[in-house]
Protein backbone atom coordinates (compact mmCIF):
# COMPACT_ATOMS: atom_id res chain seq x y z
CA UNK A 1 0.00 0.00 0.00
CA UNK A 2 1.34 3.66 -0.97
CA UNK A 3 0.92 5.72 1.65
CA UNK A 4 -2.48 8.92 1.89
CA UNK A 5 -1.94 11.73 -0.76
CA UNK A 6 -4.63 14.38 -0.77
CA UNK A 7 -6.35 14.71 -4.53
CA UNK A 8 -3.99 18.24 -5.98
CA UNK A 9 -5.62 17.41 -9.96
CA UNK A 10 -8.35 19.95 -9.71
CA UNK A 11 -6.11 22.77 -8.23
CA UNK A 12 -5.32 23.22 -12.50
CA UNK A 13 -9.26 23.10 -13.10
CA UNK A 14 -9.09 26.42 -10.73
CA UNK A 15 -7.01 27.95 -12.55
CA UNK A 16 -9.05 27.49 -15.36
CA UNK A 17 -11.60 28.82 -13.55
CA UNK A 18 -10.11 31.96 -12.29
CA UNK A 19 -9.58 32.53 -15.92
CA UNK A 20 -13.12 32.09 -17.14
CA UNK A 21 -13.88 34.19 -14.01
CA UNK A 22 -11.47 37.09 -15.40
CA UNK A 23 -12.86 37.41 -18.73
CA UNK A 24 -16.26 39.31 -17.10
CA UNK A 25 -13.50 42.02 -16.09
CA UNK A 26 -11.93 42.03 -19.23
CA UNK A 27 -12.77 45.83 -19.72
CA UNK A 28 -11.58 46.98 -16.48
CA UNK A 29 -8.38 49.13 -16.82
CA UNK A 30 -5.58 47.49 -15.97
CA UNK A 31 -4.10 48.01 -12.52
CA UNK A 32 -0.20 49.20 -11.92
CA UNK A 33 1.39 46.85 -9.64
CA UNK A 34 4.39 47.80 -7.51
CA UNK A 35 7.16 46.14 -8.72
CA UNK A 36 6.23 42.74 -9.30
CA UNK A 37 3.65 41.57 -7.06
CA UNK A 38 1.87 43.13 -4.38
CA UNK A 39 3.13 40.61 -1.51
CA UNK A 40 6.34 39.73 -0.88
CA UNK A 41 6.64 36.30 -2.30
CA UNK A 42 9.36 34.59 -0.08
CA UNK A 43 7.66 35.75 3.37
CA UNK A 44 4.16 34.40 1.96
CA UNK A 45 5.71 31.07 1.24
CA UNK A 46 7.66 31.03 4.54
CA UNK A 47 3.95 31.83 6.26
CA UNK A 48 2.47 29.01 3.93
CA UNK A 49 4.77 26.37 4.82
CA UNK A 50 4.34 26.90 7.97
CA UNK A 51 0.75 26.96 8.02
CA UNK A 52 0.73 23.18 6.47
CA UNK A 53 3.33 22.07 9.16
CA UNK A 54 0.77 23.78 11.62
CA UNK A 55 -2.09 21.64 10.18
CA UNK A 56 -0.49 18.19 10.37
CA UNK A 57 -1.52 18.39 13.95
CA UNK A 58 -5.14 16.94 13.42
CA UNK A 59 -6.31 13.83 13.03
CA UNK A 60 -7.29 12.38 9.51
CA UNK A 61 -10.69 13.78 9.45
CA UNK A 62 -10.73 13.28 6.10
CA UNK A 63 -9.15 9.55 6.74
CA UNK A 64 -11.77 6.33 6.62
CA UNK A 65 -9.73 5.71 9.76
CA UNK A 66 -11.04 8.44 11.54
CA UNK A 67 -14.80 7.34 12.44
CA UNK A 68 -15.33 9.74 15.22
CA UNK A 69 -17.10 12.87 15.77
CA UNK A 70 -19.20 14.57 12.83
CA UNK A 71 -16.22 15.68 10.61
CA UNK A 72 -15.13 15.24 7.05
CA UNK A 73 -13.84 17.77 4.03
CA UNK A 74 -16.12 19.14 1.89
CA UNK A 75 -17.21 18.25 -2.07
CA UNK A 76 -13.72 18.95 -4.07
CA UNK A 77 -16.68 21.03 -5.65
CA UNK A 78 -17.84 23.27 -2.83
CA UNK A 79 -14.27 23.79 -1.75
CA UNK A 80 -13.18 24.76 -5.78
CA UNK A 81 -16.70 26.81 -5.92
CA UNK A 82 -15.32 28.39 -2.75
CA UNK A 83 -12.10 29.18 -3.83
CA UNK A 84 -12.85 30.68 -6.95
CA UNK A 85 -15.66 32.85 -5.06
CA UNK A 86 -12.95 34.17 -2.41
CA UNK A 87 -11.19 36.26 -5.04
CA UNK A 88 -14.54 38.13 -5.46
CA UNK A 89 -15.40 37.81 -1.93
CA UNK A 90 -18.86 38.66 -1.71
CA UNK A 91 -20.76 39.42 0.67
CA UNK A 92 -24.25 38.11 1.04
CA UNK A 93 -26.02 40.85 2.74
CA UNK A 94 -27.26 43.41 0.03
CA UNK A 95 -28.06 42.63 -3.34
CA UNK A 96 -25.06 45.22 -4.68
CA UNK A 97 -22.41 43.28 -2.76
CA UNK A 98 -23.32 40.24 -4.16
CA UNK A 99 -24.87 41.10 -7.60
CA UNK A 100 -24.10 36.55 -8.80
CA UNK A 101 -23.95 35.31 -5.44
CA UNK A 102 -27.06 36.33 -3.63
CA UNK A 103 -29.25 34.70 -6.39
CA UNK A 104 -27.11 32.02 -6.18
CA UNK A 105 -27.84 31.49 -2.55
CA UNK A 106 -31.69 31.88 -3.23
CA UNK A 107 -31.59 29.24 -5.99
CA UNK A 108 -30.17 26.60 -3.57
CA UNK A 109 -32.40 27.72 -0.55
CA UNK A 110 -34.95 27.11 -2.15
CA UNK A 111 -33.94 23.87 -3.53
CA UNK A 112 -33.33 22.44 0.06
CA UNK A 113 -36.62 23.56 0.90
CA UNK A 114 -38.50 21.67 -2.22
CA UNK A 115 -36.29 18.59 -1.23
CA UNK A 116 -38.85 19.14 2.29
CA UNK A 117 -41.79 19.58 -0.16
CA UNK A 118 -42.16 23.29 -0.13
CA UNK A 119 -42.41 25.72 -3.26
CA UNK A 120 -42.52 28.57 -1.13
CA UNK A 121 -41.01 29.12 1.90
CA UNK A 122 -39.07 31.89 3.49
CA UNK A 123 -35.32 31.21 4.39
CA UNK A 124 -31.53 31.51 3.47
CA UNK A 125 -28.28 30.37 5.24
CA UNK A 126 -26.49 30.89 8.69
CA UNK A 127 -23.56 30.73 10.25
CA UNK A 128 -24.36 26.94 11.26
CA UNK A 129 -27.33 25.34 12.95
CA UNK A 130 -27.00 27.16 16.21
CA UNK A 131 -27.54 30.53 14.59
CA UNK A 132 -30.01 28.72 11.99
CA UNK A 133 -32.18 27.64 15.31
CA UNK A 134 -31.38 30.95 16.54
CA UNK A 135 -33.53 32.85 14.36
CA UNK A 136 -36.67 29.93 14.30
CA UNK A 137 -36.69 29.92 18.24
CA UNK A 138 -36.38 34.06 17.88
CA UNK A 139 -39.79 34.17 15.20
CA UNK A 140 -41.61 31.78 17.90
CA UNK A 141 -40.80 33.73 20.29
CA UNK A 142 -42.23 36.52 19.11
CA UNK A 143 -45.30 34.96 17.63
CA UNK A 144 -45.76 33.63 21.05
CA UNK A 145 -44.40 35.93 23.72
CA UNK A 146 -44.01 34.67 26.79
CA UNK A 147 -44.57 31.03 25.97
CA UNK A 148 -42.05 28.13 26.63
CA UNK A 149 -40.14 26.02 24.37
CA UNK A 150 -40.16 22.35 24.98
CA UNK A 151 -37.13 20.04 23.36
CA UNK A 152 -36.12 16.51 24.18
CA UNK A 153 -33.46 15.93 26.58
CA UNK A 154 -31.64 14.34 23.51
CA UNK A 155 -32.09 17.63 21.75
CA UNK A 156 -28.60 19.74 20.76
CA UNK A 157 -27.59 22.30 24.27
CA UNK A 158 -28.28 24.75 21.57
CA UNK A 159 -31.84 25.09 22.44
CA UNK A 160 -31.73 25.57 26.00
CA UNK A 161 -29.17 27.99 25.78
CA UNK A 162 -30.90 30.20 22.95
CA UNK A 163 -33.65 30.34 24.74
CA UNK A 164 -32.09 31.73 27.78
CA UNK A 165 -30.03 34.25 24.92
CA UNK A 166 -33.85 35.15 23.93
CA UNK A 167 -35.03 34.87 27.47
CA UNK A 168 -37.82 32.64 26.44
CA UNK A 169 -38.88 30.04 28.99
CA UNK A 170 -37.10 26.19 27.91
CA UNK A 171 -38.04 22.94 29.30
CA UNK A 172 -36.84 19.93 28.26
CA UNK A 173 -39.29 16.69 27.96
CA UNK A 174 -37.54 13.24 28.47
CA UNK A 175 -36.57 10.34 25.85
CA UNK A 176 -37.74 7.27 25.65
CA UNK A 177 -35.45 4.03 25.32
CA UNK A 178 -34.66 4.79 21.76
CA UNK A 179 -34.00 8.32 22.67
CA UNK A 180 -36.56 9.55 21.10
CA UNK A 181 -38.94 12.19 22.74
CA UNK A 182 -41.53 10.46 24.75
CA UNK A 183 -44.70 11.24 23.56
CA UNK A 184 -46.45 10.65 27.17
CA UNK A 185 -43.88 13.36 29.24
CA UNK A 186 -44.51 15.40 25.81
CA UNK A 187 -48.53 15.32 26.30
CA UNK A 188 -48.28 15.98 29.84
CA UNK A 189 -46.60 19.13 29.62
CA UNK A 190 -48.56 20.14 26.94
CA UNK A 191 -51.50 19.84 29.10
CA UNK A 192 -50.10 22.13 31.72
CA UNK A 193 -50.21 25.16 29.35
CA UNK A 194 -48.54 27.58 28.36
CA UNK A 195 -46.08 26.31 25.74
CA UNK A 196 -45.73 28.21 22.85
CA UNK A 197 -43.18 25.87 20.77
CA UNK A 198 -42.09 22.33 20.58
CA UNK A 199 -38.65 21.34 18.84
CA UNK A 200 -38.57 18.01 16.98
CA UNK A 201 -35.17 17.03 16.63
CA UNK A 202 -34.77 14.26 13.31
CA UNK A 203 -31.55 13.05 13.69
CA UNK A 204 -30.35 13.72 17.22
CA UNK A 205 -26.62 14.85 17.26
CA UNK A 206 -25.33 12.18 20.07
CA UNK A 207 -27.12 9.20 18.55
CA UNK A 208 -28.95 10.09 15.44
CA UNK A 209 -32.60 9.54 16.84
CA UNK A 210 -35.32 10.36 14.94
CA UNK A 211 -38.22 12.35 17.09
CA UNK A 212 -41.74 11.02 16.17
CA UNK A 213 -43.04 13.45 13.92
CA UNK A 214 -46.80 12.19 13.01
CA UNK A 215 -47.65 11.96 16.48
CA UNK A 216 -46.74 15.30 17.67
CA UNK A 217 -48.03 16.79 14.66
CA UNK A 218 -51.27 15.13 16.17
CA UNK A 219 -50.58 17.12 19.10
CA UNK A 220 -50.28 20.12 17.89
CA UNK A 221 -53.71 19.55 16.30
CA UNK A 222 -55.39 19.23 20.00
CA UNK A 223 -52.54 21.78 21.86
CA UNK A 224 -52.27 24.19 18.69
CA UNK A 225 -48.42 25.01 19.26
CA UNK A 226 -45.82 26.36 17.06
CA UNK A 227 -43.19 23.02 15.88
CA UNK A 228 -39.76 23.87 14.82
CA UNK A 229 -38.15 20.78 13.01
CA UNK A 230 -34.62 20.95 13.90
CA UNK A 231 -32.74 18.96 11.42
CA UNK A 232 -29.36 19.85 11.32
CA UNK A 233 -27.63 17.13 11.75
CA UNK A 234 -30.26 14.42 10.07
CA UNK A 235 -32.38 16.72 7.17
CA UNK A 236 -30.78 15.40 4.19
CA UNK A 237 -31.83 11.53 4.89
CA UNK A 238 -35.14 12.88 3.63
CA UNK A 239 -33.27 11.87 0.78
CA UNK A 240 -32.46 7.98 1.54
CA UNK A 241 -34.56 4.81 0.54
CA UNK A 242 -33.37 2.99 3.31
CA UNK A 243 -34.57 4.03 6.15
CA UNK A 244 -36.74 2.04 8.94
CA UNK A 245 -40.40 2.86 9.35
CA UNK A 246 -40.87 5.28 12.03
CA UNK A 247 -38.00 7.66 10.27
CA UNK A 248 -39.04 7.34 7.41
CA UNK A 249 -42.80 8.04 8.56
CA UNK A 250 -41.23 11.42 10.28
CA UNK A 251 -39.15 12.75 7.45
CA UNK A 252 -42.18 12.35 5.28
CA UNK A 253 -43.91 14.49 7.37
CA UNK A 254 -41.58 17.69 7.80
CA UNK A 255 -43.78 19.52 5.42
CA UNK A 256 -46.18 20.01 7.78
CA UNK A 257 -43.92 22.04 10.48
CA UNK A 258 -43.37 25.61 11.05
CA UNK A 259 -39.89 25.99 10.58
CA UNK A 260 -36.70 23.56 9.52
CA UNK A 261 -32.79 23.96 10.30
CA UNK A 262 -30.61 22.02 7.99
CA UNK A 263 -26.76 22.09 8.06
CA UNK A 264 -25.38 21.75 4.84
CA UNK A 265 -21.91 21.78 6.36
CA UNK A 266 -22.55 18.68 8.10
CA UNK A 267 -24.42 16.26 5.84
CA UNK A 268 -24.34 18.65 2.59
CA UNK A 269 -20.76 18.14 1.73
CA UNK A 270 -19.86 22.29 2.50
CA UNK A 271 -16.98 23.70 4.70
CA UNK A 272 -17.95 25.50 8.36
CA UNK A 273 -20.05 28.15 8.11
CA UNK A 274 -23.19 26.97 6.42
CA UNK A 275 -26.20 26.81 8.32
CA UNK A 276 -29.66 26.75 6.92
CA UNK A 277 -33.07 28.34 8.29
CA UNK A 278 -36.26 28.14 6.27
CA UNK A 279 -39.88 29.38 7.30
CA UNK A 280 -43.29 27.40 5.65
CA UNK A 281 -45.09 31.42 5.89
CA UNK A 282 -43.21 34.12 4.29
CA UNK A 283 -45.08 36.59 6.56
CA UNK A 284 -43.05 35.81 9.58
CA UNK A 285 -40.43 38.06 7.05
CA UNK A 286 -42.19 40.99 9.16
CA UNK A 287 -40.26 40.60 12.09
CA UNK A 288 -36.69 40.62 10.50
CA UNK A 289 -37.38 44.37 9.33
CA UNK A 290 -34.94 47.01 9.59
CA UNK A 291 -33.98 50.56 9.15
CA UNK A 292 -30.30 50.60 8.41
CA UNK A 293 -28.21 53.69 7.02
CA UNK A 294 -25.68 51.79 5.80
CA UNK A 295 -26.66 49.14 3.69
CA UNK A 296 -27.11 50.66 0.52
CA UNK A 297 -30.44 49.28 -1.27
CA UNK A 298 -29.90 49.80 -4.86
CA UNK A 299 -32.58 47.32 -5.95
CA UNK A 300 -36.11 46.51 -5.23
CA UNK A 301 -35.70 42.85 -5.36
CA UNK A 302 -35.45 40.60 -2.09
CA UNK A 303 -31.74 41.50 -0.39
CA UNK A 304 -31.23 38.98 2.03
CA UNK A 305 -30.27 41.24 4.88
CA UNK A 306 -33.57 41.79 5.18
CA UNK A 307 -34.72 38.74 6.06
CA UNK A 308 -31.82 37.24 7.92
CA UNK A 309 -30.45 38.32 11.83
CA UNK A 310 -26.60 38.13 10.88
CA UNK A 311 -25.94 40.94 8.66
CA UNK A 312 -22.47 40.40 6.34
CA UNK A 313 -22.57 36.94 5.42
CA UNK A 314 -20.06 34.58 3.36
CA UNK A 315 -21.27 34.89 -0.38
CA UNK A 316 -18.62 31.99 -0.88
CA UNK A 317 -20.43 29.58 1.19
CA UNK A 318 -23.34 30.65 -1.34
CA UNK A 319 -21.26 29.72 -4.44
CA UNK A 320 -20.21 26.00 -2.52
CA UNK A 321 -23.31 25.26 -1.65
CA UNK A 322 -24.69 26.34 -5.46
CA UNK A 323 -22.66 24.75 -7.00
CA UNK A 324 -22.59 21.47 -4.87
CA UNK A 325 -26.18 21.34 -5.74
CA UNK A 326 -25.78 21.73 -9.26
CA UNK A 327 -23.68 18.70 -9.65
CA UNK A 328 -25.47 16.56 -6.79
CA UNK A 329 -28.74 17.44 -6.99
CA UNK A 330 -30.98 16.73 -4.06
CA UNK A 331 -33.32 14.05 -5.15
CA UNK A 332 -34.26 10.78 -4.20
CA UNK A 333 -32.32 7.47 -6.70
CA UNK A 334 -29.23 10.55 -7.17
CA UNK A 335 -26.44 10.34 -6.32
CA UNK A 336 -25.78 12.18 -3.06
CA UNK A 337 -28.99 10.22 -2.00
CA UNK A 338 -26.40 7.22 -2.46
CA UNK A 339 -23.80 8.73 -0.53
CA UNK A 340 -26.61 8.96 2.43
CA UNK A 341 -27.48 5.87 2.14
CA UNK A 342 -24.60 4.04 2.05
CA UNK A 343 -23.66 5.97 5.26
CA UNK A 344 -26.51 4.19 6.80
CA UNK A 345 -25.71 0.82 5.27
CA UNK A 346 -22.42 1.10 7.17
CA UNK A 347 -23.37 2.08 10.50
CA UNK A 348 -25.97 -0.52 10.53
CA UNK A 349 -22.91 -3.29 8.64
CA UNK A 350 -21.11 -2.19 12.04
CA UNK A 351 -23.96 -2.27 14.87
CA UNK A 352 -24.42 -6.06 13.19
CA UNK A 353 -21.22 -7.07 14.18
CA UNK A 354 -21.23 -5.50 17.53
CA UNK A 355 -24.39 -7.01 18.73
CA UNK A 356 -23.45 -10.16 17.70
CA UNK A 357 -20.00 -9.20 19.94
CA UNK A 358 -20.30 -10.71 23.59
CA UNK A 359 -17.91 -8.00 24.43
CA UNK A 360 -20.05 -5.35 23.75
CA UNK A 361 -24.18 -4.18 24.39
CA UNK A 362 -25.64 -1.91 21.75
CA UNK A 363 -28.22 0.22 22.34
CA UNK A 364 -30.79 0.07 19.57
CA UNK A 365 -30.05 -0.03 15.92
CA UNK A 366 -29.58 3.17 14.56
CA UNK A 367 -32.11 5.26 13.01
CA UNK A 368 -29.11 6.75 10.93
CA UNK A 369 -25.43 6.70 10.55
CA UNK A 370 -24.84 7.20 13.81
CA UNK A 371 -23.85 4.43 16.28
CA UNK A 372 -23.51 3.97 20.42
CA UNK A 373 -22.29 1.13 21.94
CA UNK A 374 -21.38 0.26 25.57
CA UNK A 375 -18.07 -2.39 26.74
CA UNK A 376 -19.97 -4.84 28.96
CA UNK A 377 -18.68 -4.75 32.60
CA UNK A 378 -19.88 -5.50 36.11
CA UNK A 379 -21.24 -2.37 36.82
CA UNK A 380 -21.77 1.08 35.11
CA UNK A 381 -18.30 2.71 36.42
CA UNK A 382 -16.47 -0.28 35.57
CA UNK A 383 -18.29 -0.52 31.54
CA UNK A 384 -17.52 3.36 31.51
CA UNK A 385 -13.51 2.70 32.24
CA UNK A 386 -13.38 0.06 29.96
CA UNK A 387 -15.04 2.54 27.01
CA UNK A 388 -12.48 4.91 27.47
CA UNK A 389 -9.64 2.16 27.40
CA UNK A 390 -11.06 0.67 24.47
CA UNK A 391 -11.39 4.57 22.77
CA UNK A 392 -7.38 4.50 23.88
CA UNK A 393 -7.23 1.57 22.41
CA UNK A 394 -8.44 2.36 18.52
CA UNK A 395 -6.44 5.98 18.65
CA UNK A 396 -3.17 4.14 19.35
CA UNK A 397 -3.79 1.73 16.14
CA UNK A 398 -4.71 4.75 14.00
CA UNK A 399 -8.73 4.18 14.70
CA UNK A 400 -10.73 7.03 15.73
CA UNK A 401 -13.50 6.60 17.37
CA UNK A 402 -15.72 8.92 19.71
CA UNK A 403 -16.68 8.91 23.73
CA UNK A 404 -20.43 9.90 24.89
CA UNK A 405 -21.76 9.62 28.04
CA UNK A 406 -25.34 8.44 27.41
CA UNK A 407 -28.63 7.53 29.58
CA UNK A 408 -28.01 3.55 30.97
CA UNK A 409 -31.34 3.14 29.90
CA UNK A 410 -30.50 2.95 26.20
CA UNK A 411 -28.31 0.08 26.72
CA UNK A 412 -30.10 -1.93 29.68
CA UNK A 413 -33.57 -3.29 29.65
CA UNK A 414 -33.58 -3.94 33.33
CA UNK A 415 -32.79 -0.25 33.83
CA UNK A 416 -35.07 0.80 36.06
CA UNK A 417 -33.09 -0.54 38.91
CA UNK A 418 -29.98 1.64 38.08
CA UNK A 419 -32.18 5.01 38.20
CA UNK A 420 -33.64 7.51 35.04
CA UNK A 421 -30.65 9.06 35.58
CA UNK A 422 -27.99 6.72 35.40
CA UNK A 423 -25.58 7.41 32.37
CA UNK A 424 -22.84 5.34 31.00
CA UNK A 425 -19.93 6.44 28.87
CA UNK A 426 -19.70 4.56 25.70
CA UNK A 427 -17.85 4.71 22.40
CA UNK A 428 -19.62 6.30 19.93
CA UNK A 429 -18.91 6.26 15.81
CA UNK A 430 -20.57 8.96 13.30
CA UNK A 431 -20.20 6.68 9.46
CA UNK A 432 -20.48 10.12 7.88
CA UNK A 433 -17.71 8.92 4.75
CA UNK A 434 -20.63 7.21 2.61
CA UNK A 435 -18.14 6.89 -0.14
CA UNK A 436 -15.33 5.23 1.54
CA UNK A 437 -14.37 2.04 3.04
CA UNK A 438 -15.02 1.96 6.76
CA UNK A 439 -11.81 2.20 9.49
CA UNK A 440 -9.40 -0.57 9.03
C1 LIG B 1 -24.85 20.39 15.02
C2 LIG B 1 -26.21 20.60 15.52
C3 LIG B 1 -26.63 21.86 15.98
C4 LIG B 1 -25.68 23.04 16.07
O1 LIG B 1 -25.28 23.41 14.81
P1 LIG B 1 -23.86 24.11 14.51
O2 LIG B 1 -23.80 24.09 13.04
O3 LIG B 1 -22.83 23.25 15.18
O4 LIG B 1 -23.91 25.48 15.08
C5 LIG B 1 -27.95 21.99 16.37
N1 LIG B 1 -28.79 20.96 16.35
C6 LIG B 1 -28.41 19.72 15.93
C7 LIG B 1 -29.41 18.61 15.92
C8 LIG B 1 -27.11 19.51 15.50
O5 LIG B 1 -26.73 18.29 15.10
Amino acid sequence: MTHFEFDKGDLDLLREALARMEQGFRDLPAVPRPAGRSYDEAALRDVLLEVATRMQDNYPYFHPNYAGQMLKPPHPIARLAYSLAMYINPNNHALDGSRASSPMEKEAVAEIARMFGWQVHLGHLTGGGTMANLEALWIAGQLRPGDTVLASDQAHYTHSRISGVLKIPFESVTSDRYARMDLQALEDRLKRGGVGCVVATLGTTAVGAVDPLPEILKLRERYGFRLHADCAYGGYYTLASNLDAPARAAFDALGAVDSIVIDPHKHGLQPYGCGCVLFRDPAVGKFYRHDSPYTYFTSSELHLGEISLECSRAGASAVALWATQRLLPLVRGGEFAGMLESCRRQALELYGRLAADTQYVTAFPPELDILVWAVRGPDLARASAAAKREFEEAAARGVHLALAELPARFFYSKSETLGRDATVMCLRSVLMKGNQPGPA
